[in-house]
Protein backbone atom coordinates (compact mmCIF):
# COMPACT_ATOMS: atom_id res chain seq x y z
CA UNK A 1 0.00 0.00 0.00
CA UNK A 2 0.86 3.69 -1.24
CA UNK A 3 -0.22 6.64 0.49
CA UNK A 4 -0.93 9.03 -2.30
CA UNK A 5 -2.53 11.58 -1.05
CA UNK A 6 -3.31 13.10 3.00
CA UNK A 7 -5.76 15.69 4.01
CA UNK A 8 -5.90 17.24 7.09
CA UNK A 9 -9.71 18.78 8.12
CA UNK A 10 -9.68 21.53 10.82
CA UNK A 11 -12.85 21.18 12.60
CA UNK A 12 -15.12 22.15 15.46
CA UNK A 13 -17.81 20.72 17.89
CA UNK A 14 -20.06 22.33 19.89
CA UNK A 15 -21.21 20.95 23.90
CA UNK A 16 -25.11 21.20 24.04
CA UNK A 17 -24.20 22.09 26.99
CA UNK A 18 -20.84 23.38 28.87
CA UNK A 19 -19.29 20.49 31.12
CA UNK A 20 -17.51 21.77 34.14
CA UNK A 21 -14.07 19.68 34.87
CA UNK A 22 -11.51 20.81 37.34
CA UNK A 23 -9.60 21.56 33.85
CA UNK A 24 -11.81 24.39 32.92
CA UNK A 25 -15.24 24.79 31.60
CA UNK A 26 -15.69 23.02 28.71
CA UNK A 27 -17.56 24.58 25.63
CA UNK A 28 -16.79 23.58 22.48
CA UNK A 29 -14.07 20.53 21.01
CA UNK A 30 -11.69 21.92 18.02
CA UNK A 31 -9.24 19.03 16.37
CA UNK A 32 -8.32 17.53 13.01
CA UNK A 33 -9.45 15.02 10.80
CA UNK A 34 -7.10 13.15 8.77
CA UNK A 35 -7.94 11.83 5.40
CA UNK A 36 -5.35 9.23 3.94
CA UNK A 37 -5.62 7.82 0.42
CA UNK A 38 -3.93 5.49 -1.38
CA UNK A 39 -3.41 4.62 -5.54
CA UNK A 40 -6.25 2.32 -5.89
CA UNK A 41 -9.03 4.91 -4.10
CA UNK A 42 -9.29 4.05 -0.77
CA UNK A 43 -9.45 5.88 1.92
CA UNK A 44 -8.73 5.99 5.78
CA UNK A 45 -10.02 8.17 8.41
CA UNK A 46 -8.22 9.42 11.91
CA UNK A 47 -9.09 12.03 14.49
CA UNK A 48 -6.92 14.38 16.59
CA UNK A 49 -8.64 16.09 19.27
CA UNK A 50 -6.56 17.50 22.33
CA UNK A 51 -7.51 18.35 25.63
CA UNK A 52 -6.08 20.16 28.46
CA UNK A 53 -4.86 18.60 31.60
CA UNK A 54 -3.58 15.16 29.61
CA UNK A 55 0.15 16.52 28.31
CA UNK A 56 -1.08 16.79 25.61
CA UNK A 57 -0.05 18.65 22.49
CA UNK A 58 -1.85 22.02 21.79
CA UNK A 59 -3.59 22.29 18.54
CA UNK A 60 -1.12 24.36 17.15
CA UNK A 61 1.98 21.70 17.76
CA UNK A 62 -0.90 18.90 16.81
CA UNK A 63 -1.22 20.46 13.33
CA UNK A 64 2.92 20.80 12.80
CA UNK A 65 2.69 17.59 14.24
CA UNK A 66 0.17 16.05 11.70
CA UNK A 67 2.11 17.97 8.44
CA UNK A 68 4.99 16.25 9.65
CA UNK A 69 3.29 12.77 9.84
CA UNK A 70 1.38 12.69 6.86
CA UNK A 71 4.68 14.34 4.60
CA UNK A 72 6.53 10.84 6.16
CA UNK A 73 4.02 8.72 5.01
CA UNK A 74 3.55 10.07 1.46
CA UNK A 75 7.39 9.64 1.14
CA UNK A 76 7.05 6.10 1.94
CA UNK A 77 7.37 5.34 5.92
CA UNK A 78 5.56 2.45 6.38
CA UNK A 79 4.01 3.20 9.96
CA UNK A 80 3.35 5.70 11.85
CA UNK A 81 6.50 5.41 14.23
CA UNK A 82 8.65 5.80 11.40
CA UNK A 83 6.83 8.55 9.79
CA UNK A 84 7.89 11.70 11.77
CA UNK A 85 9.01 12.79 14.85
CA UNK A 86 5.68 12.44 16.84
CA UNK A 87 7.18 12.20 20.11
CA UNK A 88 5.06 13.67 22.63
CA UNK A 89 2.02 14.55 20.04
CA UNK A 90 -0.15 11.97 21.05
CA UNK A 91 -3.18 12.91 19.21
CA UNK A 92 -1.33 13.33 16.01
CA UNK A 93 0.35 9.86 16.40
CA UNK A 94 -2.96 8.62 16.74
CA UNK A 95 -4.49 10.07 14.42
CA UNK A 96 -2.39 8.98 11.81
CA UNK A 97 -2.44 5.74 13.16
CA UNK A 98 -6.09 5.33 13.45
CA UNK A 99 -6.20 6.64 9.45
CA UNK A 100 -3.88 3.91 8.23
CA UNK A 101 -5.12 1.30 10.00
CA UNK A 102 -8.30 2.15 8.75
CA UNK A 103 -7.15 1.99 4.88
CA UNK A 104 -5.77 -1.14 5.26
CA UNK A 105 -8.02 -3.04 7.43
CA UNK A 106 -10.71 -1.40 4.41
CA UNK A 107 -8.85 -2.68 1.37
CA UNK A 108 -8.35 -6.08 2.69
CA UNK A 109 -12.46 -5.93 4.16
CA UNK A 110 -11.59 -6.62 7.28
CA UNK A 111 -13.09 -4.89 10.68
CA UNK A 112 -10.93 -2.23 12.33
CA UNK A 113 -10.07 -4.19 15.42
CA UNK A 114 -8.86 -7.10 13.12
CA UNK A 115 -6.53 -5.15 12.07
CA UNK A 116 -4.58 -4.65 15.27
CA UNK A 117 -1.04 -5.73 15.07
CA UNK A 118 -1.67 -7.67 18.49
CA UNK A 119 -3.04 -10.69 19.79
CA UNK A 120 -5.87 -10.05 22.85
CA UNK A 121 -7.03 -13.49 24.58
CA UNK A 122 -11.06 -12.57 23.36
CA UNK A 123 -12.61 -12.55 20.04
CA UNK A 124 -14.32 -9.06 19.45
CA UNK A 125 -17.19 -8.44 21.34
CA UNK A 126 -20.10 -5.91 19.27
CA UNK A 127 -21.96 -4.82 22.21
CA UNK A 128 -19.79 -2.40 24.97
CA UNK A 129 -21.42 -1.78 28.62
CA UNK A 130 -20.82 2.05 28.30
CA UNK A 131 -21.47 4.48 31.10
CA UNK A 132 -23.80 7.90 31.04
CA UNK A 133 -22.11 11.09 31.46
CA UNK A 134 -24.20 13.10 33.70
CA UNK A 135 -24.34 16.80 32.53
CA UNK A 136 -25.69 19.85 34.92
CA UNK A 137 -24.83 22.38 37.37
CA UNK A 138 -27.57 21.74 39.91
CA UNK A 139 -29.83 19.49 41.50
CA UNK A 140 -32.38 19.58 39.45
CA UNK A 141 -30.81 19.53 35.96
CA UNK A 142 -28.62 16.79 37.31
CA UNK A 143 -31.67 14.71 38.34
CA UNK A 144 -33.43 15.07 34.39
CA UNK A 145 -30.17 14.45 33.27
CA UNK A 146 -30.07 11.04 35.49
CA UNK A 147 -33.34 9.87 34.52
CA UNK A 148 -32.86 10.02 30.59
CA UNK A 149 -29.49 8.52 31.07
CA UNK A 150 -30.98 5.70 32.85
CA UNK A 151 -34.26 5.42 30.42
CA UNK A 152 -31.03 4.50 27.78
CA UNK A 153 -30.29 2.14 29.72
CA UNK A 154 -27.49 2.61 31.57
CA UNK A 155 -26.23 0.95 34.63
CA UNK A 156 -23.74 3.26 35.67
CA UNK A 157 -23.69 7.16 35.80
CA UNK A 158 -20.54 9.35 35.83
CA UNK A 159 -20.24 12.77 37.67
CA UNK A 160 -17.72 15.54 36.98
CA UNK A 161 -16.46 16.78 40.43
CA UNK A 162 -14.32 19.18 42.58
CA UNK A 163 -14.72 22.23 40.51
CA UNK A 164 -16.85 23.36 43.13
CA UNK A 165 -16.92 23.27 47.01
CA UNK A 166 -17.54 20.25 48.35
CA UNK A 167 -20.88 21.26 50.13
CA UNK A 168 -22.13 21.61 46.55
CA UNK A 169 -20.74 18.72 45.41
CA UNK A 170 -22.10 16.77 48.09
CA UNK A 171 -25.87 18.19 47.19
CA UNK A 172 -25.39 17.53 43.53
CA UNK A 173 -24.02 13.54 44.29
CA UNK A 174 -26.88 13.66 46.87
CA UNK A 175 -29.74 14.09 43.71
CA UNK A 176 -27.87 12.17 41.36
CA UNK A 177 -28.36 9.21 44.09
CA UNK A 178 -31.90 10.38 44.79
CA UNK A 179 -32.49 9.44 40.66
CA UNK A 180 -31.04 5.97 41.10
CA UNK A 181 -33.08 2.65 40.17
CA UNK A 182 -31.59 -0.30 41.80
CA UNK A 183 -28.85 -1.96 39.63
CA UNK A 184 -28.15 1.17 38.68
CA UNK A 185 -24.29 2.47 40.47
CA UNK A 186 -22.19 5.99 39.71
CA UNK A 187 -18.67 7.39 39.49
CA UNK A 188 -17.56 10.33 39.84
CA UNK A 189 -14.32 12.02 38.70
CA UNK A 190 -12.58 14.71 39.89
CA UNK A 191 -9.90 15.39 37.38
CA UNK A 192 -6.86 15.66 39.76
CA UNK A 193 -9.27 18.62 41.67
CA UNK A 194 -9.52 17.91 45.49
CA UNK A 195 -6.10 18.28 47.82
CA UNK A 196 -5.87 15.27 49.71
CA UNK A 197 -7.43 16.77 52.70
CA UNK A 198 -10.48 17.55 50.53
CA UNK A 199 -10.43 13.65 49.16
CA UNK A 200 -10.18 12.62 52.65
CA UNK A 201 -13.45 14.90 53.73
CA UNK A 202 -15.29 13.27 50.57
CA UNK A 203 -14.12 10.10 50.81
CA UNK A 204 -15.50 10.24 54.67
CA UNK A 205 -19.05 10.58 53.08
CA UNK A 206 -18.67 7.68 50.54
CA UNK A 207 -19.63 4.89 52.19
CA UNK A 208 -23.67 5.55 51.74
CA UNK A 209 -23.82 5.94 47.83
CA UNK A 210 -23.52 3.01 45.47
CA UNK A 211 -20.38 4.38 44.10
CA UNK A 212 -18.88 2.10 41.75
CA UNK A 213 -15.23 3.82 41.76
CA UNK A 214 -13.61 7.33 41.72
CA UNK A 215 -11.45 8.73 39.02
CA UNK A 216 -8.74 10.73 39.80
CA UNK A 217 -9.23 12.44 43.16
CA UNK A 218 -6.04 14.32 43.52
CA UNK A 219 -3.79 15.92 41.53
CA UNK A 220 -1.82 13.08 38.53
CA UNK A 221 1.45 13.08 40.29
CA UNK A 222 0.32 12.55 43.94
CA UNK A 223 0.63 9.00 43.48
CA UNK A 224 1.43 8.68 47.13
CA UNK A 225 -1.71 10.72 48.11
CA UNK A 226 -3.81 8.49 45.71
CA UNK A 227 -2.35 5.08 47.86
CA UNK A 228 -3.01 6.52 50.89
CA UNK A 229 -6.40 7.11 49.83
CA UNK A 230 -6.58 3.51 48.79
CA UNK A 231 -6.09 2.94 52.33
CA UNK A 232 -9.12 4.59 53.42
CA UNK A 233 -11.46 1.81 51.43
CA UNK A 234 -14.77 3.45 50.94
CA UNK A 235 -14.12 3.22 46.85
CA UNK A 236 -12.07 2.16 44.14
CA UNK A 237 -9.65 4.54 42.86
CA UNK A 238 -8.87 5.05 39.02
CA UNK A 239 -6.11 6.45 37.39
CA UNK A 240 -6.72 8.46 35.10
CA UNK A 241 -4.54 12.00 33.95
CA UNK A 242 -1.52 10.15 36.35
CA UNK A 243 -1.20 8.14 33.19
CA UNK A 244 -0.73 9.39 30.11
CA UNK A 245 2.83 7.58 28.87
CA UNK A 246 3.83 4.21 29.49
CA UNK A 247 6.37 5.57 32.15
CA UNK A 248 3.56 7.11 34.22
CA UNK A 249 1.70 3.42 34.22
CA UNK A 250 4.63 2.19 35.99
CA UNK A 251 4.68 4.27 37.96
CA UNK A 252 0.83 3.86 39.38
CA UNK A 253 1.69 0.38 39.42
CA UNK A 254 4.82 0.85 41.67
CA UNK A 255 3.49 3.03 43.77
CA UNK A 256 -0.06 0.81 44.49
CA UNK A 257 -1.58 4.01 43.75
CA UNK A 258 -4.70 2.90 41.64
CA UNK A 259 -7.46 -0.11 41.56
CA UNK A 260 -8.22 0.96 37.67
CA UNK A 261 -6.25 2.46 34.98
CA UNK A 262 -8.54 4.74 32.32
CA UNK A 263 -7.12 4.52 28.96
CA UNK A 264 -8.21 6.98 26.17
CA UNK A 265 -6.25 5.82 22.96
CA UNK A 266 -6.42 9.06 21.73
CA UNK A 267 -4.70 10.75 24.21
CA UNK A 268 -1.86 8.23 24.19
CA UNK A 269 -0.81 7.55 20.66
CA UNK A 270 -3.14 5.49 19.09
CA UNK A 271 -4.53 1.45 19.38
CA UNK A 272 -0.87 0.39 19.53
CA UNK A 273 0.57 2.29 22.30
CA UNK A 274 -2.51 1.66 24.27
CA UNK A 275 -2.49 -2.40 24.18
CA UNK A 276 1.13 -2.60 25.13
CA UNK A 277 -0.52 -0.42 28.04
CA UNK A 278 -3.27 -2.08 29.11
CA UNK A 279 -1.55 -5.44 28.48
CA UNK A 280 0.83 -4.42 31.20
CA UNK A 281 -1.84 -3.18 33.50
CA UNK A 282 -3.92 -5.89 33.03
CA UNK A 283 -0.80 -8.37 33.86
CA UNK A 284 -0.30 -5.75 37.14
CA UNK A 285 -3.78 -6.81 38.38
CA UNK A 286 -5.61 -3.38 37.32
CA UNK A 287 -8.77 -3.06 36.04
CA UNK A 288 -8.78 -1.37 32.34
CA UNK A 289 -11.26 1.09 31.42
CA UNK A 290 -11.01 2.74 28.20
CA UNK A 291 -13.14 6.33 27.58
CA UNK A 292 -13.10 8.35 24.76
CA UNK A 293 -11.67 12.13 24.91
CA UNK A 294 -14.74 14.17 24.52
CA UNK A 295 -13.03 13.74 20.88
CA UNK A 296 -15.66 13.09 17.40
CA UNK A 297 -17.74 10.10 16.72
CA UNK A 298 -14.43 9.13 14.73
CA UNK A 299 -12.22 9.15 17.49
CA UNK A 300 -14.63 7.16 19.34
CA UNK A 301 -15.73 4.67 16.86
CA UNK A 302 -11.79 3.44 16.70
CA UNK A 303 -11.91 3.39 20.83
CA UNK A 304 -14.31 1.38 20.55
CA UNK A 305 -13.03 -0.99 18.92
CA UNK A 306 -10.02 -1.19 20.81
CA UNK A 307 -12.47 -1.64 23.92
CA UNK A 308 -13.41 -4.08 22.29
CA UNK A 309 -11.01 -6.71 21.99
CA UNK A 310 -10.02 -6.37 26.09
CA UNK A 311 -11.17 -8.68 28.45
CA UNK A 312 -14.74 -8.93 29.06
CA UNK A 313 -16.29 -8.64 32.54
CA UNK A 314 -14.79 -4.98 32.85
CA UNK A 315 -16.43 -1.86 34.55
CA UNK A 316 -18.71 0.00 31.62
CA UNK A 317 -16.09 2.06 29.26
CA UNK A 318 -16.83 5.90 29.12
CA UNK A 319 -17.55 5.97 25.36
CA UNK A 320 -20.87 6.98 25.33
CA UNK A 321 -20.00 10.80 24.97
CA UNK A 322 -21.74 11.59 21.36
CA UNK A 323 -24.71 13.12 23.08
CA UNK A 324 -22.79 15.96 24.23
CA UNK A 325 -22.16 17.76 21.10
CA UNK A 326 -24.94 19.69 19.10
CA UNK A 327 -23.68 17.59 15.96
CA UNK A 328 -21.39 15.02 15.08
CA UNK A 329 -18.99 14.38 12.36
CA UNK A 330 -21.51 11.38 11.42
CA UNK A 331 -24.32 10.37 13.04
CA UNK A 332 -23.19 9.17 17.10
CA UNK A 333 -22.75 5.08 17.57
CA UNK A 334 -25.99 3.72 19.01
CA UNK A 335 -26.85 2.84 22.61
CA UNK A 336 -28.74 -0.21 23.09
CA UNK A 337 -29.93 -0.85 26.61
CA UNK A 338 -27.02 1.04 28.07
CA UNK A 339 -24.55 -0.68 25.50
CA UNK A 340 -22.58 1.05 22.89
CA UNK A 341 -22.93 -0.72 19.27
CA UNK A 342 -19.38 -1.28 18.18
CA UNK A 343 -19.32 0.08 14.16
CA UNK A 344 -19.53 -3.11 12.11
CA UNK A 345 -18.05 -3.35 8.31
CA UNK A 346 -14.89 -2.96 6.84
CA UNK A 347 -12.40 -0.40 8.55
CA UNK A 348 -13.93 1.65 11.16
CA UNK A 349 -17.28 0.96 9.81
CA UNK A 350 -18.02 4.38 9.29
CA UNK A 351 -17.18 7.69 7.64
CA UNK A 352 -17.67 11.51 8.38
CA UNK A 353 -20.54 12.41 6.69
CA UNK A 354 -19.51 15.22 4.44
CA UNK A 355 -21.96 17.44 5.19
CA UNK A 356 -21.86 17.53 8.68
CA UNK A 357 -17.70 18.17 7.51
CA UNK A 358 -18.41 21.16 5.61
CA UNK A 359 -20.61 22.93 8.27
CA UNK A 360 -18.40 21.71 10.90
CA UNK A 361 -15.11 22.47 9.91
CA UNK A 362 -13.31 25.97 10.71
CA UNK A 363 -10.87 26.19 7.92
CA UNK A 364 -10.45 24.49 4.56
CA UNK A 365 -8.61 21.33 4.12
CA UNK A 366 -5.25 21.40 4.43
CA UNK A 367 -3.15 18.95 1.61
CA UNK A 368 -0.14 17.63 2.77
CA UNK A 369 2.59 16.79 0.06
CA UNK A 370 5.20 15.09 0.12
MG1 LIG B 1 -11.43 11.10 33.96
Amino acid sequence: MRIQAARVHPYRLGLRSPIATAHGLLTERRGFLVELSDESGGVGWGDACPIAGFNMEDLSDCQEALRAGCAGLLQGAVSVASAAANGGRPAAQGALEVALFDLSARQQRQGFAEFFPFETPDPSVDRLPVSGLVVGHDAAEIRSCARTLIGLGHQSLKLKVANRAWSEDRIRIQALVDSLIPGVQIRLDANGGWTEEQARQAFGAFSGWPLELIEQPVAPDNLDAMARLREFGTCPIAADESVVRAADLEKVIESGAADIVVLKPSALGGPTASFEMAAKAIHAGLTVIVTSLLDSVIGVAAASHFAARLPRGRPADGLATGAIFEQDLAPALAIVEGQLAVPEGAGLGLRPDPDALEALRTAPPFEVHS
